[in-house]
């Protein structure tokens, strides 16, 4: 683990910061963000034969009919869950490979992370362990319901995409606190970001994104 850690050629440190580079010119400003890209081994949460195109700009399958994000949607969206503060508990719906978890986990102070499928979660939990991240909650569990033991959160991030919000996250969202989600039927989706106020929920649309479909019930 420690070599592929490391990595060389296409998986180095370099080449990682290639990666952060075109974030910045893309549009990600937010320097904790960033920094946290340029220091988390992105080639280590894809299968060893994908290892070379990691830090590519592009998804990449996970097993499972999933897929990483790409580094581009991870950055957006860490960013518009950070722009209007730091954020204390926050609550992330599809670990997956648990790539945008570890990115999670640098940057609040308290994460917990839902996966419905359940080889996913415990591979990201024990990589993540690996990596020296050890703060983070996770559960075997449809995000759909969220986490109510530990509502409610500054923050929620969702990787999967309903076709509507679903009505327990909005109710496990504190005052103030930030839901950043992509909404919408294959092919016509939607980043959203919701910010609850005293008097109800604000939304705004951000940008036109794919995702993989929020799915309801477990997978084991
Ligand atoms: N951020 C992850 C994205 C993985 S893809 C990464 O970079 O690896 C989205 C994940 O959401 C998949 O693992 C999928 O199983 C999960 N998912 C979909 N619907 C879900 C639900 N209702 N509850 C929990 N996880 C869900």
């Amino acid at each position: 683990m420690k070599q592929r850690l490391q990595g060389t050629g296409m998986t180095s440190r370099r080449t990682r910061e290639r990666m952060v580079s075109r974030l910045r010119e893309q549009g990600i400003t937010n320097g904790k963000v960033l920094a946290a890209m340029a220091e988390t081994p992105r080639h280590v949460f894809v299968d060893e034969a994908l290892e070379s195109r990691a830090y590519e700009d592009t998804a990449l399958p996970i097993g499972h009919n999933q897929t990483i994000s790409q580094p581009y949607i991870v950055a957006r969206m860490t960013e518009l869950l950070l722009e209007k503060g730091p954020r204390a508990k926050v609550l992330e719906i599809g670990t997956g490979c648990g790539y945008q978890t570890a990115i999670l986990a640098k940057l609040v102070e308290q994460l917990y992370s839902v996966e419905r499928i359940a080889p996913l979660m415990k591979k990201a939990r024990d990589l993540l362990w690996e990596l020296d991240i050890k703060t983070v909650g996770f559960k075997h569990s449809d995000g759909g319901w969220g986490w109510p033991e530990h509502a409610p959160f500054d923050g929620i991030l969702a990787a999967a995409a309903p076709a509507e919000i679903p009505e327990a996250l909005l109710a496990q969202l504190a005052e103030g606190g930030i839901m950043v989600i992509p909404v919408g039927s294959e092919g016509r989706q939607a980043l959203h970001r919701i910010t609850r106020t005293e008097h109800g929920f604000e939304d705004e649309i951000i940008e036109p994104v794919t995702f993989v479909p929020f799915l309801t019930g477990v997978s084991q």
